[in-house]
């Protein structure tokens, strides 16, 4: 059975972390991790002007990289980690909509998600011991508009990982993984970035830079954009659990769970038999006790009961927080994804 080592910073993540790696409990994911390869300008010391340069290899910017070379555009993306998912944070995004299925499926990748993920359509929701909605996605009229289904769920680092694996194969796009970027200038005419590598510093420039760096972005404070915050006094704790004897497949909500102190809870399958399943916590609960391992076995035993068998693979605490900016563009930088608008949980 894996541990579960105590949080060393506590504290309810915000949505997306993109700094503050440390956060780690559960025996975890194991994430690829890809090369740094030191590039040509690390020598050379000539500044190169790119047409586009995306920071940030999470889901947005992964999905852009791919779209682009798809269509034989070139651009670098960079990345200051090296891997996909965000290190102690590797379960956020688990459900996939019919539509970002079928912009999947143009980019080449959905097959992979389909064999790997797992199609739900039924889902349940529960006050107390009382089903009161239910609905099967299959039923509605649009459903055979499209090849693909109604949702699939999958971890959000297998669709990053598969979609770098795609731009590897179509090229086109230079992903440069370990380059944090550390400063932007522009001008009308372009902007010019500071990368910071494990092998130095260098300076490149683009007509256009896309800021996919999530939701704690440094590009807001550099081009002075305008951001809108609404924290929520929504507590919820991750657990990513695999069962020797599973609930059925579908997606079952409880609005008030007599096993969680009549909170909510949502539960849902996801690739690898583990299970995520998100309880709400009390406004005041303290991040470092509930994600302790024997704070979470006593809440999935009041779930599940004494006899369940239960791995934990993953435990994480979040809250909610909205956040958007006035406008998508400053200058020579667009915002996407969570840098442009975040909405808790669902990005
Ligand atoms: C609990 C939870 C559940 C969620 N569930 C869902 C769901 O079911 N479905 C869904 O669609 N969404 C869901 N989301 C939201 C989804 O995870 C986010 O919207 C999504 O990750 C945003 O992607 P992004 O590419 O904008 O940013 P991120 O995924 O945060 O990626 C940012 C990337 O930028 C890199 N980076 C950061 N700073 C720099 C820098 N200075 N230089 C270079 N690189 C940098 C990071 O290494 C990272 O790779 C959920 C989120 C949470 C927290």
């Amino acid at each position: 059975m894996p541990e579960i080592n105590s949080p060393t910073h506590p504290a309810w993540r915000e949505n997306a972390p993109a700094h503050g790696y440390e956060f780690t409990v559960g025996a975890s994911y194991a994430l690829p991790e890809y090369p740094f390869m030191a590039p040509p300008e690390l020598t050379s010391h000539a500044v190169v002007r790119h047409a586009i340069v995306i920071v940030g290899g999470g889901i947005t910017g992964l999905t852009l990289a791919c779209s682009l070379a798809r269509l034989g555009v070139q651009a670098v993306l960079l990345d200051e980690d090296n891997t996909v998912g965000v290190k102690g944070a590797s379960s956020r995004g688990i459900c996939y909509t019919q539509k970002s299925l079928e912009i999947f499926h143009r980019l080449g990748i959905y097959e992979r998600i389909a064999k790997k993920g797992i199609q739900w359509s039924v889902g349940r929701t529960f006050a107390g011991r009382d089903e009161i909605y239910s609905f099967d996605l299959r039923e509605q009229s649009n459903f055979n508009l499209s090849t693909q289904p109604p949702f699939i769920n999958i971890q959000q680092f297998y669709i990053e990982g598969f979609l770098v694996e795609r731009i590897h194969e179509l090229g086109h796009v230079d992903i440069r993984w370990k380059s944090r970027v550390t400063a932007l200038q522009q001008n009308n005419e372009f902007a010019a970035l500071t990368v910071q590598t494990p092998a130095g510093s260098y300076h490149i420039e683009a007509d256009h830079v896309i800021d996919a760096t999530g939701c704690t972005t440094p590009f807001h404070a550099w081009c002075g954009a305008t951001v809108h915050t609404k924290r929520g006094d929504d507590r919820w704790c991750i657990a990513d659990v695999r069962f020797s004897k599973h609930p059925p497949v579908e997606r079952h909500t409880w609005i008030e769970a007599p096993f969680n102190e009549n909170r909510a809870v949502w539960q849902h399958l996801m690739a690898d038999n583990v299970w995520r399943i998100d309880y709400q916590m009390a406004p005041n609960a303290d991040p470092s006790y509930v994600s302790r391992e024997d704070v979470v076995r006593e809440r999935l035993t009041h779930q599940f009961g004494p006899d369940a068998q239960v791995d934990i693979v993953w435990v994480g605490p979040y809250a909610y927080r909205s956040q958007w900016v006035d406008q998508m563009r400053v200058g020579r930088v667009f915002f996407m994804g969570d840098t442009a608008k975040v909405v808790s949980p669902f990005g």
